[in-house]
Parts: C-alpha cells; sequence; structure tokens
C-alpha cells in the first residue's frame, strides 16, 4: 500500500483536481491511500469566517461563508455529471452544518469555534474528488478521518490518542481496502471522544498522511508539491537553490526544525519510526525523479539555507543579579508552556537568557507580561534567523552582507544567525 498526499495548491483548479485524479488512476492497480488538503486557500477562507464569527460579525461570517460555498458548488459542477446530485448533497449537508453554528452567539473559546468551522474545507475537497474520481469508474470510498483518528481537545493543536486511531485506522481501513483500491481521506482533522471537531495546527495534513502510513505500515509516502524537488533553499530569494534527489529523515528533520517549508516538521518521525521512506515529486510533471528522503546518509550536501523571517529577539535578565540557572530557567520554561510558545534558538548568559520566537503577537505580548514579574524583559522585533547547514564561508559572507547579527550559534554543521 501506497500513501498520497496532495495539497491545497494541487487542487486550486477543475484542471488541477482533474491532474490529481489521473496520478491517483495511473497508481490505481495498487492499493492507495490518499490525503488532501482543503482546495488552494480555502483554510485561511475559513479562518476569516470563523473570525468573523467569534468576535460577532455574524452577517460578515454568513457572506464569507457563502463565498467559499460558490466556489466549491461551482467546482463540483465542472468535474461531474451523473454523480452531481448526490456529491452536491453531501457538500451541503456540511455546509448546514456550519450555517447553524453560525446563527448562534459564541460561548466557547475561540480555538473550539475555528476547529469546528477550518475543519470543513478537506471535508469539501475530498468530496469533490471523491466523487469525481467515482464517476471517472475508479475504485474508491470516501473516509471521514473524523471516525479514525480520535484526540483529545487541544483545539488547534490536538493531540493524538494514538492507541485509539491505530486500532480505528487499521480495522477500518482493512474494510475500505476489501472494497476499493483506492480511498480517500482527508488530513489536518479529527475528532474528539465527544465527537467534536479538532485540527491538528496548520499544514498538518503531512504529518497526517505520516501518521496514517505509520499505522498502516505502507511502503512509502509521496508528497505531491509543485515544486520539482526539494531544493536547498527558496528559489525566490537565492536563485542560485539547486534541487536534492536524495536526503535523509536527520537532514530534513533539522531543515524543517528550522522552518523550511519543505514539509510539516512533524511528519519525518512518524515515517522514520517504521522506516518508511518519503517522497517528494512534482504533480506538475509526475516523470521528474523529485527527492527520495530515508534513513540513507548523503555526503556532499550543498549548504542548505532556511531563513525565517517575523522573528522577535527577546532578553529576559534575572533582576537581582541571581544566575540563570536551574530555577529561573525553570520558570521561564513554564511560562513558554502555559503561553504555549517555543523558542527557536536560546543563548545563555550569567544573568540571562536570550530567545528567537515567531513574532506572533498576541503570544509575544502575553509571554512579555507575564516574564516581566520575575525578569527584566526587553525584546526587538522585526528581526530574521537565518539558518545554514552545512555552511561555507563563501556563502555566509554573501547572506551576512549589510546586516546585523545579533545572536550567533555553530555547530560542526549547522550555523544560526538572528539578523537584523
Ligand atoms: N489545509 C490546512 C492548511 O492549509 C492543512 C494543510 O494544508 O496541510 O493549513
Ligand atoms: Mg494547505
Amino acid at each position: 500500500m501506497k500513501v498520497f498526499k496532495f495539497g491545497g495548491a494541487s487542487m486550486n483548479s477543475v484542471d488541477r483536481i482533474k491532474n490529481v485524479a489521473k496520478i491517483i488512476q495511473s497508481f490505481e492497480k495498487d492499493q492507495l491511500l490518499v490525503i488532501v488538503s482543503a482546495i488552494g486557500k480555502t483554510t485561511n477562507a475559513l479562518e476569516k469566517v470563523a473570525e468573523a464569527y467569534f468576535n460577532e460579525r455574524k452577517e460578515e461570517a454568513l457572506q464569507l461563508f457563502e463565498q467559499i460555498k460558490n466556489s466549491h458548488l461551482t467546482t463540483l459542477k465542472y468535474l461531474t455529471v451523473t454523480r452531481w446530485q448526490e456529491a452536491e448533497n453531501q457538500l451541503k449537508e456540511f455546509f448546514t452544518e456550519i450555517e447553524w453554528l453560525l446563527h448562534d452567539a459564541p460561548v466557547r473559546k475561540y480555538d473550539y469555534y475555528y476547529d469546528q468551522i477550518v475543519c470543513c474545507g478537506e471535508l469539501l475537497s475530498t468530496v469533490i474528488l471523491y466523487h469525481y474520481l467515482a464517476e471517472q469508474h475508479t475504485s474508491v470510498g470516501w473516509l471521514d478521518a473524523r471516525d479514525v483518528v480520535r484526540t483529545d481537545n487541544n483545539f488547534r493543536d490536538a493531540n493524538l490518542d494514538w492507541a485509539f486511531t491505530q486500532q480505528k485506522t487499521t480495522d477500518t481501513l482493512q474494510h475500505f481496502f476489501s472494497k476499493h483500491n483506492v480511498v480517500i481521506t482527508q488530513g489536518f482533522i479529527g475528532a474528539t471522544d465527544e465527537n467534536e471537531s479538532v485540527t491538528l495546527g496548520r499544514e498538518g495534513s503531512d504529518y497526517s498522511a505520516a501518521l496514517f502510513a505509520n499505522i498502516l505500515e505502507s511502503e512509502s509516502v509521496t508528497i505531491w508539491k509543485d515544486v520539482d524537488a526539494v531544493m536547498s533553499a527558496d528559489p525566490k530569494k537565492y536563485p542560485s537553490a539547486t534541487n536534492i534527489n536524495s536526503l535523509s529523515y536527520a537532514e530534513v528533520i533539522e531543515m524543517a526544525y528550522y522552518g523550511a517549508q519543505v514539509i510539516h516538521p512533524k511528519t519525518i518521525k512518524p515515517l522514520q519510526n517504521k522506516n518508511i521512506p518519503l517522497l517528494v515529486k512534482s504533480f506538475l510533471d509526475p516523470t521528474l525523479p523529485g527527492t527520495c528522503i530515508s534513513n540513507q546518509f548523503t555526503k556532499g550536501l550543498p549548504p542548505i539555507i532556511v531563513y525565517k523571517e517575523s522573528q522577535v529577539l527577546i532578553q529576559f535578565k534575572s533582576k537581582d543579579f541571581s544566575f540563570m540557572e536551574d530555577k529561573p530557567i525553570h520558570d521561564l520554561h513554564e511560562i513558554f508552556n502555559e503561553v504555549r510558545i517555543k523558542p527557536n534558538v536560546t543563548q545563555n548568559t550569567a544573568i540571562s537568557l536570550l530567545c528567537c520566537f515567531d513574532d506572533r503577537t498576541e503570544k509575544i505580548n502575553e509571554l512579555a507580561a507575564r516574564a516581566s514579574v520575575l525578569f527584566d524583559v526587553s525584546m526587538e522585533r522585526s528581526l530574521s534567523l537565518l539558518t545554514i547547514r552545512h555552511y561555507q564561508q563563501d556563502v555566509i559572507n554573501n547572506l551576512t552582507k549589510n546586516t546585523t547579527i545579533l545572536l550567533e550559534q555553530k555547530t560542526p554543521e549547522t550555523l544560526q544567525m538572528v539578523i537584523r
């Protein structure tokens, strides 16, 4: 069995959906579990609905949702004839659920409503793809991932109930694959034991694909993207970026962790744990080799550049000149946990700790407020975090021209700098 994952960009027009179907059909002799994201920028659009709703701008929320409905209905119309009515009914069931929710005033926390609304993007995209494939006589089934992916109620970043998910997924998919070669399901979503919808964190579909692959012990996972392969840097920023055809899990987990937009950082562990290769391939040209990520160590990699913008550097300094040792460090990490934020890089001095974070304004303000009870807090915003793996001096010189380095950390493989 193989697992495929198609992201929003691969589904963002009628032609692209047909293209996704063509790729699936070229593999339909195999058993194929297909994980799909929401179409195009639907998740962002649904976030706007959730925001408007929660801020009690109900009419705006309904109107924004109407646009999402219409674009999905139009796409469906272009793709189906014989299955059109059945598919439309299925879409409308999801629409109705959301509209009911939008009509009542919010009484619970924002993150709960976010998940109830945002999860529908994946449900809609998969329904459309499923009916299109079925109309083309592909032997295909549609699975609501919320029936098998069980989590806690940490909305927007839910944690898996591994035992339940493993059992339910195995049983359910065994049943599906006894009837169909291809099963379509959603990435990014799951449900609590009270059947409330949850999401697994933005861009979480890669992670979903890896979870399914781990549980089903699939022979590989293929993530279909609009790039030819994983590259050594963002080519829009660094024109000298090159394709890399083979990478180790260890390399990719570091790249992703430091902010490379290739693959969601949580994707690697479930695959590495079962030694399942991850292929990154182009949905625009499936004949290209792409990138294979596996346990094979690759020698002679070019410098890999990861650039993360919108960073904030915060200094936490002890108020009474006590050393930054166990107790204050522990206190700070407690605050990070409470605010649910993680530093990207940290550096110790005798009486202070420097931390670089993604600048999510609300969280940063909350963090600063809480920490200032115990520490003197100062911060600088609008910075970038530059990570270079396998660095070479000429590359460093080039990248740091006209910048000021505020923090630097170096190991034999990795150089990280917070720069202004
Ligand atoms: N649709 C979700 C998002 O855009 C999940 C994903 O695409 O991986 O974040
Ligand atoms: Mg997406």
